[in-house]
């Protein structure tokens, strides 16, 4: 394992942000990762654990170690009669994961094709799309105690899943490298075309039976057709959350604006959609500078060139205020800032 120095980090996040790590190691076993936590000379100093760089924004170089992980593998551990048990180290691409398992009728992460990224960060955040999360089929993951190096195994109800929530990112922020995750995938596929514009595509690629390899076909057609491809415009997917407002917050924003567009949840609460609020408050495809809010998904800011990430970072306040101001509602940033 080599140890560089003023590293820098351009080309190892998607917005493709200039920014450099004080030192930076790939890491290609749990070994290595004790090996470097127990290192002396990074005795107190800050680590960034880092996938794919597709949920970070940069706003300054970090000024500490960066840990790039490169753990690599993918085994059956063991199936009963309904589920096969999939465990993928953390370094493993997300995407080719879930190729790996629908190649071998492993169901239940279909929906979830072409999500950027590393599987040890799915569980960060708890990737969704198309109406699927990864706890839906989450078994459970190892992780290294960064302080004191033990190992502890997470099930689904210790990770604390919500929307695009852990406890990952809350209580345990910063204290656990997640080195493999497990998940329980179905020999009996449970086909979740909720979201029209999966039976729209299905309709067009001419598919009448179901599967899951026509499913993930259909999500990959999608999301090229809708998403920015961060290799020609830098950007990390949808840089807010959709935010939950009470009903009667709802109802009372429903009789300003009749067009407002919200779900509702099982809680009570109405889920509104961000990129409604962001579009109606005039600043899809607005760009200041090199940074941008896309010109299709108001979701998404872009990098259009050479922007700073304070430039991204200032650019998603001006929004947040806008929002607030015209609707009383408070976005929150999905993207992790650095
Ligand atoms: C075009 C585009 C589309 C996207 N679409 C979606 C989508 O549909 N749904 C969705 O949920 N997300 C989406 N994302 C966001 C992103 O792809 C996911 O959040 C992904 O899981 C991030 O993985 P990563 O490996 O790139 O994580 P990174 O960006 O490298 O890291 C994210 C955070 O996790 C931490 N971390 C990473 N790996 C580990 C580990 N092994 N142990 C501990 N901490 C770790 C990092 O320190 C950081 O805080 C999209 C992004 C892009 C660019």
């Amino acid at each position: 394992m080599i140890v560089q120095e003023n590293y820098s980090l351009k080309q190892l996040n998607t917005f493709g942000i200039n920014a450099s790590a004080k030192f930076f190691a790939t890491i290609s076993s749990t070994d290595e990762f004790k090996e470097i936590l127990s290192d002396q000379l990074f005795n107190g100093v800050s680590k960034l654990i880092l996938g794919g760089g597709s949920n970070l924004l940069f706003t300054k170089s970090f000024d500490g170690i960066v840990l790039k992980n490169n753990l690599k593998g993918i085994e059956l551990t063991k199936e009963d009669e309904d589920y096969y048990y999939v465990k993928a180290a953390a370094g493993e691409v997300w995407h080719e994961f879930v190729m790996h398992c629908i190649k071998n009728n492993y169901a239940g992460l279909e929906n979830l094709s072409l999500i950027p990224g590393c599987v040890g960060a799915s569980p960060m955040q708890n990737i969704g799309a198309y109406g699927v999360e990864i706890k839906d089929s989450f078994f459970e993951l190892e992780a290294l105690h960064i302080q004191d190096l033990s190992i502890h195994t997470f099930n689904n109800s210790d990770c604390k899943f919500g929307y695009r929530e852990s406890v990952f990112k809350r209580e345990l922020k910063n204290q656990f490298i997640i080195s493999s995750v497990t998940f329980k995938l179905s020999k009996k596929p449970n086909f979740n075309t909720s979201y029209g514009a999966i039976e729209k595509e299905l309709e067009t690629m001419g598919i009448s039976e179901l599967s899951i390899q026509a499913i993930s076909k259909a999500v990959c057609n999608i999301r090229s057709s809708k998403l920015p491809n961060p290799s020609e415009i830098g950007n990390a997917g949808s840089f807010f959350k959709n935010p939950e407002v009470s009903r009667n917050k709802y109802e009372s924003l429903k009789a300003s604006f009749p067009t407002i567009v919200g779900y509702e949840l099982e809680n009570g609460n109405v889920k509104l959609a961000a990129g409604w609020l962001i579009e109606q408050s005039g600043w899809k495809g607005k760009t200041i500078g090199d940074a941008g809010v896309h010109k299709l998904q108001a979701l998404v800011l872009v990098n259009y060139g050479n922007a700073s990430g304070n430039e991204i970072y200032d650019l998603s306040q001006k929004i947040m205020d806008d929002v607030k101001e015209k609707y009383g509602v408070e976005l929150e940033r999905e993207v992790n800032i650095i």
